[in-house]
């Protein structure tokens, strides 16, 4: 299982997902097309979101 704190990306955001990896990812991109406006997450961003998960 995995931890992602958008607010490592995303200064300011609290919103914090758990999953698998690809659990993650999924509710990230759901995330950030509901409340930052992002229909789609560029790879930049995937791989940003990538690094910042930690082991939960
Ligand atoms: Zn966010």
């Amino acid at each position: 299982m995995k931890k992602f704190r958008c607010g490592d990306v995303v200064p300011g955001c609290t919103r914090a997902f758990h999953g698998t990896e690809a659990d993650v990812l999924t509710q990230v991109a759901g995330h950030a097309r509901a409340d930052h406006g992002l229909p789609d997450v560029p790879a930049e961003l995937v791989g940003r979101v990538l690094a910042a998960m930690v082991d939960a």
